[in-house]
């Protein structure tokens, strides 16, 4: 039944898949609460077209990553691919819980989640449990977690995005991978340009949510140079360098309207995820990825709008810095 599912996932679009045994999880992990009888964890890999990033590399189109990359595979393609494989999976007298992110849905007061509008998110009041999707695809041996927590599978790096069925058949489980890929090199990091990636590799997520929706200027074209005229560290703002409370993130993202978002409450990505673009970038030129393309994704320096064109001249002439 393994082989007829990976069949079926691969005609839905999936591009790898990895069983784990239910026993692999703590006895008080989220799985339980949500299943109390679930006996194998299926992870579902989609891979993120490598061509939906082009267009924030370019600086010229910003839709294409987020409607064919977040939107449409959450909302469309990874949806119906579960039915269609929980269908198979009861069709064969088994229980398959599908398990999609909740994109709005949040279990603690403070969390966001960067891809959607900050007050289209409900927190804390929801006791609905949600497990960490990128332990859970590392558990099903899928890939490994890299420095800024992304998964990193051979075929396609970060560019991926997951789902989930829990089942009570038990299939046979496929091996944790032996980490290989990620080296610490840290220009997931340096790629972000709101500098969201802490030296642990832990990202804030409110300071994430007000870069990826392009808070530094001088990665988005469509900022004017006299944005956020109220704040008094607007230049630090615009470089990525501000300190960045939840507060003043929410602050910051009522202040970008250069760019509408779209359906779902999906906002769109200014940052165009640079963090998994430089990890990508990065793992291309080592040569360890095994999805190989005719040209290198980066084939030239990275552009970026020098601060100078944000800066603005008081009454009295002097530079404001
Ligand atoms: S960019 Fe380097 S440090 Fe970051 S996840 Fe990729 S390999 Fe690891
Ligand atoms: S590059 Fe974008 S998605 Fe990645 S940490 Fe920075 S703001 Fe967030």
């Amino acid at each position: 039944m393994k082989k007829e599912l990976f069949e079926l996932a691969k005609t839905c679009g999936a591009d790898l898949m990895g069983v784990a045994p239910a026993a692999r999880f703590a006895p008080d992990h989220k799985i339980f609460r949500i299943y109390p009888q679930v006996k194998s964890v299926i992870g579902f890999v989609f891979r993120c077209l490598r061509g939906s990033y082009r267009g924030t590399e370019e600086g010229t189109t910003y839709y294409q990553y987020t409607t064919m990359s977040v939107e449409n595979m959450e909302e469309t393609v990874m949806p119906v691919a579960l039915v269609r494989l929980a269908n198979l999976l009861e069709s064969h007298g088994y229980t398959a819980v599908p398990q999609r992110r909740h994109q709005t849905i949040m279990e603690s007061t403070d969390g966001m989640n960067p891809e959607v509008a900050y007050d289209a998110i409900t927190r804390g009041r929801v006791e609905e449990p949600q497990f960490d999707f990128v332990d859970a695809a590392v558990q099903c041996g899928l890939g490994e977690k890299g420095f800024h927590g992304a998964l990193l599978t051979d075929a396609f790096g970060p560019f991926q995005r997951l789902c989930f069925i829990l089942t009570d058949a038990e299939l046979p489980s496929d091996p944790v991978v032996t980490p290989h890929l990620c080296d610490r090199c840290g220009e997931c990091a340096k790629g972000c340009p709101g500098h969201c990636v802490g030296a642990d590799g832990k990202i804030d997520d409110w300071r994430c949510a007000a870069y990826y929706n392009g808070a530094n200027g001088q990665k988005n074209p469509f900022m004017p140079p006299e944005a956020f005229p109220d704040f008094p560290d607007r230049l630090k703002i615009i470089a990525g360098e501000a300190e960045v409370t939840p507060e003043k993130a929410r602050k910051i993202m009522d202040e970008i309207y250069f760019y509408p978002p779209a359906q779902h409450a999906y906002q769109c990505s200014i940052c165009g995820r640079a963090c998994d673009v430089a990890c990508y970038c990065h793992l291309e030129e080592k040569g360890v990825l095994t999805k190989k393309f005719k040209t290198p994704f980066r084939y030239r320096p990275e552009w970026k709008f020098p601060l100078s064109d944000f800066e603005r001249s008081d009454a009295d002439g002097s530079t404001e810095l």
